[in-house]
């Protein structure tokens, strides 16, 4: 892990909140946001959008392997092209809240996704949102939350935002794969946001983030 910059990794579940935490810790802290996700997502959009079946993984590597794939940072969040094109909220559509879990458990998706992940460290100090951010991506970091939130809770959350998106099948396949599950890491403070509004969660976890030596 480099010396120069810090990572505040924040893994959990689907819709536990983590996204919004992320962003408001970025802005309060001074720091890059990564929504991690969104890679996976943008590598499932684009095979959907060429036709490949995403449960072929020797499909998925192949097109993978012709993929330019761009990651930068806009007004600090981080922003994901393929072979040039921007990708936003086509990400967030059913059909990939549908596949992305399948193409996010092949290893050598990850692998490629994980080094550029890792990237954004070399030039900035960042709070990264995902499943494997604290497990794997940065193991080294003292500063290592996991938000959690109930089952219905969270599957009411994304009603609410409209969204067609099976949180408790998607959370098990990503919870079950071989490679890089959820789960909560080593040194982790765990934060319940099942009863807690947006500022609550956020203070808890800025609350946290100090327990864990964080200075600004
Ligand atoms: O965070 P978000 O729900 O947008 O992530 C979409 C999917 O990407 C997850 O359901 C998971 O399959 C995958 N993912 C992952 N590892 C990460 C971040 C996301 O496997 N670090």
């Amino acid at each position: 892990m480099s010396q120069t910059h810090r990572a505040v990794a924040i893994d959990g579940p689907a819709a536990s909140g983590k996204s919004t935490v992320a962003r408001r810790l970025a802005e309060s802290l001074g720091l890059v946001m990564v929504n991690s996700g969104a890679m996976y997502r943008a590598v499932t959009w684009q095979i959907l959008e060429e036709g490949i079946d995403p449960t072929d993984s020797a499909a998925v590597l192949e097109a993978m392997s012709r993929m330019k794939i761009d990651c930068g940072v806009e007004d600090g969040l981080s922003t994901i092209s393929i072979n040039g094109r921007l990708l936003t909220t086509e990400i967030r559509c059913a059909e990939v809240n549908d596949h992305v879990s399948k193409v996010a458990s092949i290893p050598e998706v990850r692998e490629r996704l994980v080094a550029m992940q890792r990237n954004y460290l070399e030039e900035n100090d960042v709070v990264m949102e995902g499943r494997d951010i604290g497990s794997v991506v940065f193991p080294d970091t003292p500063f290592k939350l996991y938000i959690s939130a109930s089952e219905a809770v969270r599957a009411a959350r994304r009603a609410r935002d409209g969204e067609a998106d099976a949180v408790a099948k998607r959370d098990a396949e990503d919870s079950q794969r071989k490679a890089s599950p959820l789960k909560i890491s080593d040194g982790s403070i765990v934060i319940d946001s099942s009863d807690l509004t947006i500022e609550g969660t956020v203070n808890a976890a800025r609350e946290a983030l100090m327990k864990l030596g964080w200075k600004d």
